[in-house]
Protein backbone atom coordinates (compact mmCIF):
# COMPACT_ATOMS: atom_id res chain seq x y z
CA UNK A 1 0.00 0.00 0.00
CA UNK A 2 1.65 3.00 -1.06
CA UNK A 3 2.13 5.98 1.44
CA UNK A 4 0.47 9.37 1.15
CA UNK A 5 3.16 11.68 0.43
CA UNK A 6 2.66 15.41 1.51
CA UNK A 7 5.97 17.30 1.64
CA UNK A 8 6.74 20.98 3.26
CA UNK A 9 8.98 22.91 1.05
CA UNK A 10 11.62 25.28 2.53
CA UNK A 11 9.11 28.36 2.48
CA UNK A 12 6.71 26.86 4.80
CA UNK A 13 4.37 25.54 1.57
CA UNK A 14 3.02 22.17 1.67
CA UNK A 15 2.39 19.72 -1.67
CA UNK A 16 0.94 16.33 -2.44
CA UNK A 17 3.70 14.80 -4.10
CA UNK A 18 1.87 11.78 -6.40
CA UNK A 19 3.86 9.26 -7.71
CA UNK A 20 2.85 7.43 -11.14
CA UNK A 21 4.85 4.04 -11.61
CA UNK A 22 7.84 5.42 -10.15
CA UNK A 23 8.50 7.45 -13.43
CA UNK A 24 6.36 10.26 -13.33
CA UNK A 25 5.75 13.03 -10.14
CA UNK A 26 2.69 15.34 -9.91
CA UNK A 27 3.24 17.84 -7.14
CA UNK A 28 -0.39 20.07 -6.22
CA UNK A 29 0.15 22.83 -3.47
CA UNK A 30 -2.07 22.42 -0.70
CA UNK A 31 -3.94 24.64 1.21
CA UNK A 32 -5.58 22.49 3.70
CA UNK A 33 -5.53 19.14 4.60
CA UNK A 34 -9.41 18.21 5.20
CA UNK A 35 -9.58 14.57 5.89
CA UNK A 36 -6.71 11.68 6.25
CA UNK A 37 -7.96 7.93 7.23
CA UNK A 38 -6.75 4.49 6.68
CA UNK A 39 -9.50 1.91 5.62
CA UNK A 40 -9.11 -1.36 5.30
CA UNK A 41 -7.95 -1.24 1.67
CA UNK A 42 -6.30 2.09 1.03
CA UNK A 43 -5.70 5.82 2.49
CA UNK A 44 -8.06 8.35 1.77
CA UNK A 45 -7.67 11.80 2.24
CA UNK A 46 -9.36 14.71 1.09
CA UNK A 47 -7.51 17.81 0.66
CA UNK A 48 -7.79 21.82 -0.67
CA UNK A 49 -5.46 21.95 -3.44
CA UNK A 50 -4.54 25.42 -4.73
CA UNK A 51 -5.59 25.04 -8.54
CA UNK A 52 -8.31 22.53 -8.77
CA UNK A 53 -10.14 23.25 -5.39
CA UNK A 54 -11.14 19.69 -3.30
CA UNK A 55 -9.22 16.63 -4.25
CA UNK A 56 -10.52 13.09 -3.02
CA UNK A 57 -6.80 11.85 -3.26
CA UNK A 58 -6.59 7.46 -2.45
CA UNK A 59 -3.43 5.72 -1.08
CA UNK A 60 -1.39 9.19 -2.52
CA UNK A 61 -3.02 9.38 -6.24
CA UNK A 62 -5.62 11.56 -7.16
CA UNK A 63 -8.99 10.77 -8.15
CA UNK A 64 -11.20 13.19 -8.62
CA UNK A 65 -11.16 17.52 -8.03
CA UNK A 66 -13.75 20.08 -7.49
CA UNK A 67 -12.76 21.44 -10.73
CA UNK A 68 -12.11 19.11 -13.29
CA UNK A 69 -14.35 16.26 -11.50
CA UNK A 70 -17.23 16.59 -14.15
CA UNK A 71 -15.70 15.89 -17.17
CA UNK A 72 -13.93 12.15 -16.53
CA UNK A 73 -17.72 11.63 -14.52
CA UNK A 74 -20.05 12.91 -17.31
CA UNK A 75 -17.72 11.03 -20.34
CA UNK A 76 -18.28 7.84 -18.30
CA UNK A 77 -21.80 7.88 -17.78
CA UNK A 78 -23.47 10.27 -20.69
CA UNK A 79 -21.72 8.56 -23.30
CA UNK A 80 -22.82 5.30 -22.68
CA UNK A 81 -26.58 6.51 -21.42
CA UNK A 82 -26.55 7.73 -24.84
CA UNK A 83 -25.77 4.69 -26.81
CA UNK A 84 -28.22 2.51 -25.07
CA UNK A 85 -31.74 3.10 -26.48
CA UNK A 86 -32.97 2.62 -23.24
CA UNK A 87 -31.19 2.23 -19.93
CA UNK A 88 -33.69 1.70 -16.69
CA UNK A 89 -30.93 -0.42 -14.47
CA UNK A 90 -27.57 0.39 -14.06
CA UNK A 91 -24.81 -0.38 -11.91
CA UNK A 92 -21.67 1.12 -11.36
CA UNK A 93 -18.64 -0.76 -9.91
CA UNK A 94 -16.77 1.30 -7.71
CA UNK A 95 -17.10 5.57 -7.91
CA UNK A 96 -16.68 5.86 -4.82
CA UNK A 97 -16.70 9.72 -4.68
CA UNK A 98 -20.33 9.48 -5.99
CA UNK A 99 -19.86 11.89 -9.23
CA UNK A 100 -21.03 9.17 -11.61
CA UNK A 101 -24.14 8.25 -9.88
CA UNK A 102 -24.93 11.92 -9.62
CA UNK A 103 -24.91 11.98 -13.28
CA UNK A 104 -26.97 9.32 -13.75
CA UNK A 105 -29.76 10.46 -11.35
CA UNK A 106 -30.32 13.50 -14.47
CA UNK A 107 -32.44 10.85 -16.44
CA UNK A 108 -35.46 10.22 -15.06
CA UNK A 109 -35.54 7.35 -17.74
CA UNK A 110 -33.08 5.42 -15.32
CA UNK A 111 -35.29 3.59 -12.59
CA UNK A 112 -32.49 2.11 -10.60
CA UNK A 113 -28.87 2.70 -9.86
CA UNK A 114 -26.91 0.70 -7.56
CA UNK A 115 -23.53 1.73 -6.60
CA UNK A 116 -20.59 -1.27 -5.12
CA UNK A 117 -18.04 0.56 -3.91
CA UNK A 118 -15.48 -1.99 -1.67
CA UNK A 119 -14.69 0.96 0.58
CA UNK A 120 -17.41 3.05 2.76
CA UNK A 121 -15.05 5.40 4.00
CA UNK A 122 -14.52 7.02 0.69
CA UNK A 123 -18.16 7.40 0.11
CA UNK A 124 -18.39 8.68 3.50
CA UNK A 125 -15.35 11.43 3.06
CA UNK A 126 -16.78 12.54 -0.02
CA UNK A 127 -20.18 13.21 1.10
CA UNK A 128 -19.01 15.41 4.09
CA UNK A 129 -16.05 16.94 2.30
CA UNK A 130 -17.03 17.05 -1.10
CA UNK A 131 -20.36 17.85 -2.11
CA UNK A 132 -19.39 19.54 -5.66
CA UNK A 133 -18.32 16.29 -6.45
CA UNK A 134 -20.87 13.73 -5.18
CA UNK A 135 -23.95 15.73 -5.32
CA UNK A 136 -27.65 15.07 -4.78
CA UNK A 137 -26.91 11.37 -2.57
CA UNK A 138 -30.74 11.33 -1.66
CA UNK A 139 -32.14 10.58 -4.34
CA UNK A 140 -34.18 6.97 -3.88
CA UNK A 141 -33.01 5.26 -7.04
CA UNK A 142 -29.30 5.42 -5.95
CA UNK A 143 -28.29 1.91 -4.12
CA UNK A 144 -25.48 1.60 -2.30
CA UNK A 145 -24.19 -1.46 -1.52
CA UNK A 146 -20.45 -1.84 0.07
CA UNK A 147 -18.54 -5.01 -1.39
CA UNK A 148 -16.32 -6.16 -4.12
CA UNK A 149 -17.46 -5.48 -7.24
CA UNK A 150 -15.84 -9.02 -8.51
CA UNK A 151 -17.43 -10.50 -6.34
CA UNK A 152 -21.09 -8.56 -6.43
CA UNK A 153 -21.06 -8.61 -10.63
CA UNK A 154 -20.26 -12.90 -10.43
CA UNK A 155 -23.56 -13.55 -9.06
CA UNK A 156 -25.75 -11.59 -11.01
CA UNK A 157 -27.18 -12.64 -14.73
CA UNK A 158 -29.21 -10.78 -16.92
CA UNK A 159 -30.03 -7.69 -15.26
CA UNK A 160 -28.63 -4.79 -15.93
CA UNK A 161 -28.92 -2.35 -19.10
CA UNK A 162 -25.44 -0.62 -18.63
CA UNK A 163 -22.46 -1.25 -15.91
CA UNK A 164 -20.02 1.07 -15.56
CA UNK A 165 -16.89 0.38 -14.20
CA UNK A 166 -15.68 3.89 -12.47
CA UNK A 167 -12.13 2.28 -11.12
CA UNK A 168 -9.12 3.13 -9.70
CA UNK A 169 -6.13 2.35 -11.33
CA UNK A 170 -4.92 -1.11 -11.75
CA UNK A 171 -2.97 -1.58 -7.78
CA UNK A 172 -4.46 -2.45 -4.60
CA UNK A 173 -8.39 -3.09 -4.93
CA UNK A 174 -8.89 -2.29 -8.34
CA UNK A 175 -6.45 -4.33 -9.76
CA UNK A 176 -8.84 -7.11 -10.73
CA UNK A 177 -11.08 -4.52 -11.91
CA UNK A 178 -8.90 -5.00 -15.32
CA UNK A 179 -8.87 -8.96 -15.80
CA UNK A 180 -10.30 -10.68 -18.36
CA UNK A 181 -12.44 -12.96 -15.77
CA UNK A 182 -14.35 -9.85 -14.26
CA UNK A 183 -15.19 -8.93 -18.24
CA UNK A 184 -16.67 -11.45 -18.28
CA UNK A 185 -18.81 -11.39 -15.40
CA UNK A 186 -20.07 -7.77 -16.48
CA UNK A 187 -20.99 -9.29 -19.58
CA UNK A 188 -23.33 -12.46 -18.32
CA UNK A 189 -24.57 -10.03 -15.88
CA UNK A 190 -25.89 -7.61 -18.34
CA UNK A 191 -29.18 -8.18 -20.39
CA UNK A 192 -28.98 -9.53 -23.82
CA UNK A 193 -28.49 -5.85 -25.08
CA UNK A 194 -26.52 -4.70 -22.50
CA UNK A 195 -23.81 -2.58 -22.49
CA UNK A 196 -20.60 -1.57 -20.71
CA UNK A 197 -17.93 0.76 -20.10
CA UNK A 198 -14.90 1.31 -18.02
CA UNK A 199 -11.82 3.57 -17.80
CA UNK A 200 -9.02 2.60 -19.81
CA UNK A 201 -6.28 4.20 -18.53
CA UNK A 202 -3.98 7.00 -20.37
CA UNK A 203 -2.82 6.06 -23.86
CA UNK A 204 0.58 7.73 -23.76
CA UNK A 205 1.58 6.81 -19.74
CA UNK A 206 -0.49 2.91 -19.69
CA UNK A 207 -0.42 1.79 -23.34
CA UNK A 208 0.03 -1.73 -22.18
CA UNK A 209 -3.12 -1.45 -19.36
CA UNK A 210 -5.27 0.30 -22.52
CA UNK A 211 -4.38 -2.49 -24.94
CA UNK A 212 -4.83 -5.20 -22.95
CA UNK A 213 -8.28 -3.63 -21.76
CA UNK A 214 -9.54 -3.06 -25.06
CA UNK A 215 -8.51 -6.45 -26.00
CA UNK A 216 -10.64 -8.58 -23.49
CA UNK A 217 -13.58 -6.18 -24.38
CA UNK A 218 -13.18 -6.74 -28.19
CA UNK A 219 -12.88 -10.48 -27.79
CA UNK A 220 -15.88 -10.82 -25.60
CA UNK A 221 -18.36 -8.05 -26.57
CA UNK A 222 -20.15 -8.20 -30.19
CA UNK A 223 -19.22 -4.89 -30.58
CA UNK A 224 -16.34 -2.19 -29.20
CA UNK A 225 -14.79 1.20 -29.06
CA UNK A 226 -12.62 3.32 -26.95
CA UNK A 227 -13.39 6.96 -26.64
CA UNK A 228 -11.31 9.77 -25.06
CA UNK A 229 -11.62 12.83 -22.39
CA UNK A 230 -9.21 15.49 -21.32
CA UNK A 231 -9.03 15.33 -17.68
CA UNK A 232 -6.27 17.59 -16.57
CA UNK A 233 -5.51 16.33 -13.41
CA UNK A 234 -4.77 12.36 -14.68
CA UNK A 235 -1.26 11.99 -15.71
CA UNK A 236 -0.82 13.04 -19.71
CA UNK A 237 -4.29 14.81 -19.26
CA UNK A 238 -5.87 12.72 -22.08
CA UNK A 239 -8.10 10.03 -20.80
CA UNK A 240 -9.37 6.66 -22.74
CA UNK A 241 -12.52 4.88 -22.10
CA UNK A 242 -14.14 1.52 -23.44
CA UNK A 243 -17.07 0.29 -23.93
CA UNK A 244 -19.01 -2.94 -25.04
CA UNK A 245 -21.91 -3.59 -26.50
CA UNK A 246 -24.00 -7.13 -26.49
CA UNK A 247 -26.45 -5.99 -29.22
CA UNK A 248 -26.19 -2.38 -30.28
CA UNK A 249 -23.44 -1.17 -33.06
CA UNK A 250 -21.86 1.79 -31.15
CA UNK A 251 -22.47 4.89 -33.40
CA UNK A 252 -22.87 8.06 -32.12
CA UNK A 253 -24.55 9.24 -34.78
CA UNK A 254 -27.53 7.01 -34.13
CA UNK A 255 -27.81 8.47 -30.70
CA UNK A 256 -30.50 8.96 -28.98
CA UNK A 257 -31.45 12.58 -28.94
CA UNK A 258 -31.83 13.90 -24.84
CA UNK A 259 -31.13 17.26 -23.04
CA UNK A 260 -29.38 16.85 -20.03
CA UNK A 261 -27.60 19.36 -18.06
CA UNK A 262 -23.57 19.46 -18.32
CA UNK A 263 -20.63 21.28 -18.15
CA UNK A 264 -18.36 19.21 -20.58
CA UNK A 265 -20.83 16.41 -22.40
CA UNK A 266 -22.31 17.98 -25.32
CA UNK A 267 -23.85 16.12 -29.08
CA UNK A 268 -20.65 17.44 -30.59
CA UNK A 269 -18.26 15.66 -27.97
CA UNK A 270 -20.31 12.55 -27.74
CA UNK A 271 -20.02 12.22 -32.09
CA UNK A 272 -16.46 13.26 -32.13
CA UNK A 273 -15.09 11.56 -28.65
CA UNK A 274 -14.29 8.26 -30.46
CA UNK A 275 -12.25 9.81 -33.16
CA UNK A 276 -8.51 8.41 -32.10
CA UNK A 277 -5.26 9.96 -32.95
CA UNK A 278 -2.92 7.91 -35.30
CA UNK A 279 -0.97 6.61 -32.45
CA UNK A 280 -4.03 5.59 -30.47
CA UNK A 281 -5.33 3.76 -33.46
CA UNK A 282 -2.20 2.22 -34.42
CA UNK A 283 -2.14 0.91 -30.45
CA UNK A 284 -5.33 -0.77 -30.69
CA UNK A 285 -5.70 -2.27 -34.09
CA UNK A 286 -1.82 -3.59 -34.82
N1 LIG B 1 -12.47 8.70 -11.28
C1 LIG B 1 -11.45 8.05 -10.59
C2 LIG B 1 -10.22 7.72 -11.37
O1 LIG B 1 -10.29 7.25 -12.51
O2 LIG B 1 -9.14 7.92 -10.81
C3 LIG B 1 -11.88 6.86 -9.81
C4 LIG B 1 -13.23 6.96 -9.20
S1 LIG B 1 -13.59 6.15 -7.73
C5 LIG B 1 -12.85 7.09 -6.49
C6 LIG B 1 -12.76 4.62 -7.74
C7 LIG B 1 -13.28 3.72 -6.62
O3 LIG B 1 -13.13 2.34 -6.96
C8 LIG B 1 -12.59 3.90 -5.27
O4 LIG B 1 -13.45 4.56 -4.38
C9 LIG B 1 -12.24 2.48 -4.83
O5 LIG B 1 -12.46 2.25 -3.46
C10 LIG B 1 -13.18 1.66 -5.72
N2 LIG B 1 -12.75 0.27 -5.90
C11 LIG B 1 -11.49 -0.19 -6.09
N3 LIG B 1 -11.50 -1.52 -6.19
C12 LIG B 1 -12.79 -1.93 -6.09
C13 LIG B 1 -13.44 -3.20 -6.13
N4 LIG B 1 -12.74 -4.33 -6.30
N5 LIG B 1 -14.79 -3.24 -5.99
C14 LIG B 1 -15.51 -2.10 -5.82
N6 LIG B 1 -14.94 -0.87 -5.77
C15 LIG B 1 -13.61 -0.79 -5.91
Amino acid sequence: MTEVNWIENQDGSLWLKEDDRGNLQIHYRLKEILYSEQSPFQHVSIVDTADFGRTLVLDGVVQTTAIDGHIYNEMITHVPIHLHPNPKKVLIIGGGDCGAARELTKYERIEQIDMVEIDELVVKACKTYLPEVSGNLSDPRVRFVFDDGVKFVKEKEQVYDCIIVDSSDPVGPAEVLFEYDFYASLKRALKDDGMMVCQSQSPIFHPSILKQTATHIRSLFRYAKTYTAVVPTYPGGLWSFTIGSKKYPIDPSSARKETVTTKYFNRGILESCFVLPEFMNELLNK
